[in-house]
């Protein structure tokens, strides 16, 4: 585990209370928005959660299907211990609050593809490629690694079934277009140029949105489109028993195959392009060589993911981006480390961003850190190194000098 230096460390001076507070406001109901929610909910928190859209889970979160495994490095990291984790609380949570049949929750187990071998390790079985084309009905010449309880679930109806608690109001058509200070311990949240509401927390869950509020400039992410497709099985075609996760992935779905997804950085466009369709056609030809599917998509579902360069996930404290680059403006001429203040932040605003292509297995673990956070607890301290939504900031500055 890293030390953590300076910016990774924060405190929060005034924890929620729960007893006469104001609902925590949750904007965005994705797949960040309706975890946090609920969480915070199951701690007994009043919670209202507001989306621009028409009805909840309709930007990136919209998949019917999305793939669910641990992700693992050939060497253990960090970062892997956190993804393992987030795996951990993942299954954990749809246990513990009854999610599997609401999600479409499909424990079917996942072979991931691999070049040449990886340690033998509790987390997986290796399975030589004879054993491969057995399970896939392919000649693919692929070792895989086997995940036994992973497999694939609805992103979307998963933020349904999460929202529904008794703490928790939906409001959608709310876009909420500036966050400011109201006070030192409150903010103004004007919702479309009309309504105003005050609140002392808020979680943004705003997606690939995060950057559009001036007051969470922070929280810069990169938007990559993406596509997945429905391909009818040929006649004759055998079922597929488990998700394959090679070049792309292969979620069998009872007649039919979804095959995903196609990955264009830099593009923030969410509609659906019969040249993805073709991506995917061949992704599967590349992924399961001579699975036969019936050529033309019955049907396809894009979206746009919000991506970071080290693909972790933003949790925490929303940066005071100003005071970042003031206080931090002098860290590439390596003074003491000591010299530094813990990182500014706004106060009651917190985000979770940056989910990019792994969302539905680290929005549950970030929400836990976090709701442990904004109610006084310091779990997520381990973890800022990783997960600090300053890190790029500083880094910036630490290379360059050059403020955000
Ligand atoms: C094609 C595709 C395939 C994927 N496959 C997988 C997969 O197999 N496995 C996996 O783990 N992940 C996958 N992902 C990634 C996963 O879906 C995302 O990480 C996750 O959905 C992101 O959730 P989110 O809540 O951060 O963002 P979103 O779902 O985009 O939600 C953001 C919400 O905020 C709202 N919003 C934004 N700005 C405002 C505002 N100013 N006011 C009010 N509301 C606002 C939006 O309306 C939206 O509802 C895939 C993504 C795509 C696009």
């Amino acid at each position: 585990m890293p030390e953590p230096l300076p910016w990774d460390q924060i405190s929060n001076p005034k924890p929620l209370q729960l007893k006469n507070t104001p609902p925590v406001v949750v904007v965005g109901a994705g797949l960040a928005g309706c975890w946090i929610a609920r969480t915070l909910a199951e701690r007994g928190v009043n919670v209202l959660v507001l989306d621009a859209s028409t009805q909840v889970a309709s930007a990136g979160s919209s998949n019917p299907v999305g793939l669910f495994k641990p992700y693992v490095t050939r060497s253990n990291s960090f970062a892997m211990q956190f993804y393992l984790e987030a795996y951990r609380c993942l299954q954990h949570r749809l246990h513990q609050w009854g999610l599997h049949d609401a999600s479409n929750y499909t424990g079917c187990g996942v072979l991931q593809l691999v070049e040449s071998a990886y340690p033998q390790s509790h987390h997986y079985q290796s399975i030589p490629a004879s054993e491969t084309r057995q399970q896939t009905g392919s000649d693919l010449d692929a070792d895989a690694l086997l995940f036994n309880s992973a497999g694939w679930l609805n992103p979307a109806a998963l933020c349904r079934a999460l929202l529904g608690h008794m703490n928790i109001t939906v409001r959608c058509q709310q876009r909420i277009i500036d966050i400011s200070a109201a006070s030192d311990h409150q903010w103004k949240i004007s919702v479309d140029a009309q309504t105003e509401l005050i609140a002392e927390h808020i979680v943004l869950g705003t997606g690939a949105a995060s950057t559009g509020l001036d007051v969470a400039k922070a929280l810069t992410t990169i938007p990559a489109r993406g596509q997945l497709s429905r391909f009818s099985l040929a006649e004759g075609a055998s079922k597929l028993g488990k998700v394959v996760n090679g070049k792309s992935y292969v979620i069998p779905d009872g007649d039919s195959i979804v095959v995903g997804a196609t990955f264009e950085r830099g593009v923030n466009d969410n509609s659906v392009s019969e040249l993805d369709n073709a991506l995917n056609l061949k992704g599967l030809s590349d992924t399961i060589p001579e699975y036969k599917v019936t050529p033309q998509a019955i049907n396809a579902y894009s979206g746009v993911r919000a991506t970071t360069p080290d693909r972790l996930p933003m949790v925490g404290p929303v940066p005071d981006i100003d005071l970042c680059n003031d206080v931090y403006a002098d860290i590439r001429h390596g003074r003491q480390l000591d010299h530094y203040p813990p990182l500014p932040v706004h106060r009651g605003l917190y985000a979770i961003a940056g989910l990019g292509s792994r969302g539905i297995v680290t929005a549950p673990f970030a929400a836990s850190l976090l709701s442990d956070f904004i109610l006084g607890g310091q779990a997520i301290s381990e973890w800022m190194p990783l997960i600090n939504p300053a890190r790029f900031i500083v880094r910036q500055l630490k290379r360059s000098g050059e403020k955000a």
